[in-house]
């Protein structure tokens, strides 16, 4: 029981389990391709799986081309610089990494016009850690509405990389972040948080998306 085939399964099994046991929506999946095939993201599509994230550009162009006849929702998720933000803007339905407001102005003014809106999380750096990228929590409000305010881009809501400390409490946060912006009138439908490791955590607290890579294909080169 070891194919991307079981793996897929039984993760789908376990993701259903938690949000029956916990009474909470199903979360989307949203399968971490990086660093790995356009082969295998095509048997992934093949079993019903759409949405796949990607986090460099460099390596994303070529899978992007490969698996374009596809229904796939692309999500970039991975660090962003603001002179490398076009073909993000042009090519993926999602953002995930969005931190400062340069980088959202810069997708808002290369989404080509006739895509739809980008949709937008915000990475939030929840716990503080000087290594990761991130809004801090306390200017997460005033970056939602900025991003609010630019056409081209429509705001999902949050997404963060908890410290492993204590990820539950650190999700707890986030949720509580999301009801500041949902109080203040904006849209933020979205919590992309929780991975392999602590996904029934997330799902407590509110997840609406899970990054799932390697739990999924296997390791990365
Ligand atoms: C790589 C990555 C993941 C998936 O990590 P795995 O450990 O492979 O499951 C999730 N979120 C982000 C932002 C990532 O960069």
């Amino acid at each position: 029981m070891n194919t991307l085939e079981d793996r897929y399964r039984q993760l789908r099994q376990r993701i259903a389990n938690a949000a029956l046991r916990l009474n909470k929506p199903e979360p989307t999946l949203l399968a971490v391709s990086k660093k790995h095939s356009s082969a295998a993201i095509h048997e992934l599509y093949q079993l019903g799986q759409r949405d796949f994230g990607e986090s460099y550009w460099q390596e994303a162009d070529a899978k992007l081309n490969a698996l374009s006849d596809l229904n796939i929702v692309w999500h970039f998720i991975g660090p962003l610089q603001s002179n490398k933000t076009r073909p993000i803007a042009e090519h993926f339905a999602w953002v995930h990494s969005v931190d400062r407001e340069k980088i959202a102005r810069r997708l808002s003014e290369q989404r080509p016009d006739h895509l739809p809106d980008l949709k937008i999380c915000l990475q939030v750096n929840i716990d503080r850690e000087e290594t990761k990228a991130g809004v801090l929590p306390e200017h997460a409000l005033a970056l939602a509405k900025q991003v609010t305010a630019l056409p081209k881009l429509k705001l999902a809501g949050l997404m963060c990389i908890p410290a492993k400390t204590d990820p539950a409490e650190a999700f707890q946060r986030m949720a509580g972040l999301q009801a500041e912006l949902k109080q203040a009138g904006l849209s933020a439908d979205t919590l992309s948080m929780g991975m392999s490791d602590d996904l029934e955590l997330a799902i407590a607290e509110g997840s609406t998306m899970l990054r799932i890579g390697t739990a999924l294909f296997g390791e990365r080169e």
